[in-house]
């Protein structure tokens, strides 16, 4: 098994920002790079301001606060990927910058380094063909908020080495997370099972059946769920929803994970969730929900 000292995170998105914190958390040394220019300092901002809050809650000492931070860098370039034991891809959910990412962190990352993606449902198999070290590529899928969701998913390609596996099963519990293995089927366990609820709740609006508002209150008492299926969805991103949906829809061949043409709509006018501020719902700042359509 690899020991992880150095871990480069690619995509400094909600997702990104997340397993950089826990990774830099759990006393690893982490490098945080995006391609939008100025998404990684952005990152390192909102992982500063998540640690504050952590402080004030009285959840983690100002000590730990600071090495956290200090165990945080920007990477301004890939290149800064030459050290790094493990690297893990948290960018846009699209199979063809996916493959070129890997290909990039093939050509950069030294010869021992294990090659994760946080992908949500494109073929990890594919992911190892983009490389030449396939036996060392693998999924590992965090939950979102990645700070607060226990569970990581780990997806084996299937060239991929148990000893890659048994590698990224002690990191995710090293961030304190519980690993399930899942067999490389677009979508896995958790978004296999989520995805079409989702979606459908996405076609009840459609279909006029009820109110956003009324759609989610009922889910959350009527299937006690912690949210309803809209707001999970405002929380993971329209546009991500429809990316992993179309990736459902595309490999499995299944008309069930047709995607609600209002889900293509919202996407396409912009609404993507909390991160653009609408959605099915409308958020002023990333925390209040004002209101609700129809
Ligand atoms: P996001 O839109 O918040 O962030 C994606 C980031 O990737 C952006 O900052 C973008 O600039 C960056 N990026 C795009 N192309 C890049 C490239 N070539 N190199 C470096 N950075 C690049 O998306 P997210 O919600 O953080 O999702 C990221 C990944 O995590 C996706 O694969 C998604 O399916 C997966 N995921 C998302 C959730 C969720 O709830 N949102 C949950 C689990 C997994």
């Amino acid at each position: 098994m690899l020991t992880v000292n150095r871990l480069g995170v690619l995509g400094a998105g909600q997702m990104g920002r997340g397993i950089a914190q826990v990774a830099a958390a759990s006393g690893l040394e982490v490098l945080l790079f995006d391609a939008v220019a100025g998404g990684a300092e952005r990152g390192l901002d909102t992982i500063t301001q998540a640690l504050q809050k952590l402080v004030s809650k009285g959840k983690l000492s100002e000590a730990e606060q600071s090495a956290t931070i200090a165990r945080l860098t920007v990477a301004r370039d890939l290149s800064a990927f030459a050290h790094v034991d493990v690297a893990i891809e948290a960018a846009t959910e699209d199979v063809h910058i996916k493959n070129q990412i890997f290909a990039d962190l093939d050509n950069v990352c030294p010869a021992h380094a294990i090659l994760a993606s946080n992908t949500s449902s494109i073929s990890i198999t594919g992911l190892c063909a983009a490389t030449k070290r396939p036996q060392q590529v693998i999924g590992m899928h965090f939950m979102n908020p990645v700070p607060v969701m226990k569970l990581v998913e780990v997806i084996r390609g299937l060239p991929t080495s148990d000893a890659t596996a048994n590698t990224v099963v002690a990191l995710a519990e090293r961030f304190g997370k519980t690993a399930v293995i899942a067999r490389d089927i677009p979508g896995f366990i958790v978004n296999r099972i989520l995805m079409p609820m989702v979606n459908e709740a996405c076609f009840a609006l459609y279909e006029g059946i009820a109110s956003a508002a009324d759609i989610d209150r009922g889910c959350v008492l009527g299937l006690n769920h912690p949210m309803g299926p809209l707001a999970l969805m405002d929380l993971i991103g329209l546009d991500t929803t429809l990316f992993i949906l179309q990736v459902l829809h595309r490999e499995l061949g299944d008309d069930k994970y047709r995607p609600c043409p209002l889900l293509r709509q919202y996407v396409a006018a912009g609404w993507l969730g909390r991160k653009s501020g609408r959605g099915f719902f409308e958020y002023r700042s990333s925390v209040v929900k004002l209101t609700a359509d129809g």
